[in-house]
């Protein structure tokens, strides 16, 4: 515990250092002076208010405030300058000399960026000045002095909520990346740069990493800060285009916009090499305001085109928004808000990154789920149609499979008797002896021819001619089966072909009977009474003889045929067998 008096104006600020555990804001106390040199003449003019002087980026800033130890003992302390130049700062408390740059652990930023924090001791009873200078673009400086254990808390505390901050972030790209690599989806990968370069933005304002791996080179740093923060500003439009982009539809002011992009890195360089680093790393933090209502317009002019995620995206940008606000408020006005700038901001930008992720995964699943439901409905249909063409198929089968079997029996049979024809009988024959053992068939082979048939034609006309052969068809048409067939051999001609195995011990059994058929073929022959032939009967001569093998069947078509008109030269009307 330690009593400290202000000397210059603020007596009351003792009663903030009954609590070691808060910081004394000096702001109030500092007076300042400004001057072409470092070092002062001694009659400057000293204001309490710096903004009452007006000054070049090559001027120093001088200031200087007085603190009054009231207690008997040494009091630690550090002196701290937040948001000061950072280009050239120099501090000193009468016994050291600290300046921007220096080794000393203090003299940068490492304790609680962007604060400067000089060590000092307090004498007993005694009243110690600091003061200093700055030079170059200062944003905005306030001055305090704490404790060491009081800085060393917000350090801590600061910590946890920057690598809370970085987790959450490093989680987010991680996502967008795992839906971008599942998904194919640009806007995935357009969130994951963004993510990324906002982390690396912050990682570099917070001054982590960056001024341990390269504390001597300040433009690497200056780079790197200006690369990231344009980075932030390039993937934020492409985030906005990207989520807003539909096939076949192009989002207001795109080519607009990719130009813009393509010109502000140039923009920014161009403004590095002639008006200074300082200006050139505002730039793009300027260039957010704008952003910001390009962004409004885009939302709303595609809301107004109907485009459904345009809303949806435009509370995604909210949260960023307001921080964005109140970050920039501050920095340019010096308000004084209850928020914390940083913590806003980055609380701002987190929500947006997961409302942004949230809402493409979202989307995502519904496209997936939509895709299915197409894909469900296309089997489904696709199987109906199957079933249904099966039907069609085995219909079609079925009436082909008539078609043949009409198309065979008109090929295989004669059409007015219907008996079977001339090419069935030759099949018969050929069967008989290609798929048979040749040696072991035999085949009895009878030809009829009807006598005087012309005559009946003549007397009676054609037509009951053709009764005449279809009633002898009746009469033959009962012997067909798998070892005999009687078939219509040529106009009014019939053959009847029987076969055997040769082995058979009962083929002369079996001959005598063929003989036999013949005889009841020839009586039933005779034996018709057609009523249209007014009593007249019909006679037949049969001619017949044995085929003992395939070469000989010519021949045994020849004897059956000389045997017929044997029988027609002996008056017709008789069986005769030839040998
Ligand atoms: P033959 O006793 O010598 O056999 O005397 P035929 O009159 O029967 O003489 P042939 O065998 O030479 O005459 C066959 C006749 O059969 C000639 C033809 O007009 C007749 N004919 C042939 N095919 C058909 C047919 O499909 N329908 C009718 N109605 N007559 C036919
Ligand atoms: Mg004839
Ligand atoms: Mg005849």
């Amino acid at each position: 515990m330690f009593m400290i008096l202000i000397t210059s104006h603020c007596v009351e600020a003792a009663a903030f250092f009954k609590n070691p555990k808060v910081e004394l804001a000096l702001d109030s106390n500092v007076l300042y002076t400004i001057s072409d040199k470092p070092t002062l003449t001694g009659e400057e003019l000293w204001v309490d208010d710096p903004s009452r002087l007006p000054r070049q980026t090559h001027q120093y800033l001088h200031f200087k405030v007085s603190v009054h130890n009231e207690l008997e003992k040494l009091v630690p302390v550090w002196f701290s300058i937040g948001f000061p130049a950072m280009k050239v700062l120099v501090v000193t408390d009468g016994v050291s000399v600290w300046e921007t740059g220096d080794d000393s652990p203090y003299s940068t930023r490492p304790v609680n960026a962007p604060n400067y924090h000089f060590p000092s001791i307090l004498s007993p009873s005694s009243e110690t000045e600091f003061r200093g200078y700055m030079q170059g673009e200062i944003l905005r400086y306030t001055f305090t002095l704490g404790t060491p254990e009081y800085f060393n808390q917000r350090y801590v505390k600061t910590l946890q909520r920057d690598m809370a901050f970085f987790g959450a972030m490093a989680l987010l790209t991680a996502l967008c990346l795992v839906g971008f690599i599942t998904s194919r989806n640009w806007v995935f990968l357009s969130f994951a740069a963004f993510i990324f370069s906002t982390t690396f933005w912050f990682f570099r304002v917070f001054g982590y990493a960056f001024e341990i791996l390269w504390p001597s080179s300040p433009y690497l740093n200056d780079i790197s800060y200006a690369l990231s923060i344009y980075a932030v500003l390039l993937s934020a439009f492409w985030v906005l285009l990207q989520s807003l982009a539909k096939e076949g539809h192009s989002v207001y002011g795109a080519k607009h916009i990719k130009r813009f992009c393509l010109l502000v890195p140039f923009a920014g360089l161009l403004l590095w090499q002639t008006l200074g680093l300082d200006l050139a790393l505002r730039l793009p933090v300027l260039l957010f305001f704008p952003f910001i209502i390009t962004a409004g317009i885009v939302i709303y002019v595609e809301h107004k085109r109907g485009s459904d995620r345009a809303k949806w995206l435009a509370a995604a940008m909210a949260p960023v928004t307001f921080s964005t606000l109140v970050l920039t408020i501050i920095a340019l006005f010096n308000v004084d808000l209850y928020l914390e700038p940083i913590a806003t901001f980055m609380t701002g930008i987190v929500l947006t990154c997961l409302f942004m992720v949230s809402l493409t995964a979202n989307y995502m699943v519904k496209v997936v789920q939509r895709e299915r439901d197409t894909q469900k409905r296309a089997a489904k249909l696709r199987s109906e149609q199957t079933s249904k063409l099966e039907a069609l198929v085995k219909e079609r089968t079925k009436a082909l499979e008539d078609t043949n079997k009409t198309l065979a029996d008109i090929a295989s049979k004669d059409s007015l008797t219907n008996l079977p024809n001339r090419r069935t009988l030759d099949l018969f024959v050929d069967n008989t002896f290609t798929h048979g053992n040749e040696e072991d068939e035999v085949l009895a082979v009878a030809l009829i021819d009807l006598d005087h048939f012309k005559s009946i034609n003549d007397t009676f006309g054609h037509d009951i001619g053709d009764e005449v052969l279809k009633t002898i068809a009746e009469l033959l048409s009962p012997l067909n089966n798998d070892k005999q067939v009687a078939a219509r051999y040529g106009g009014e001609e019939f053959a009847i072909v029987q076969r055997y195995p040769a082995y058979q011990k009962t083929l002369n059994d079996d001959l005598d009977a063929f003989a036999a058929q013949l005889n009841d073929v020839h009586a039933n022959i005779n034996a018709l009474r057609i009523e249209a032939l007014q009593g007249r009967t019909i006679g037949a001569s049969f001619g017949w003889t044995l085929c003992e093998s395939s070469s000989d069947i010519v021949c045994a078509f020849r004897r059956a045929d000389k045997a017929l008109y044997t029988a027609k030269d002996k008056g017709r009307n008789v069986i005769i067998k030839a040998f």
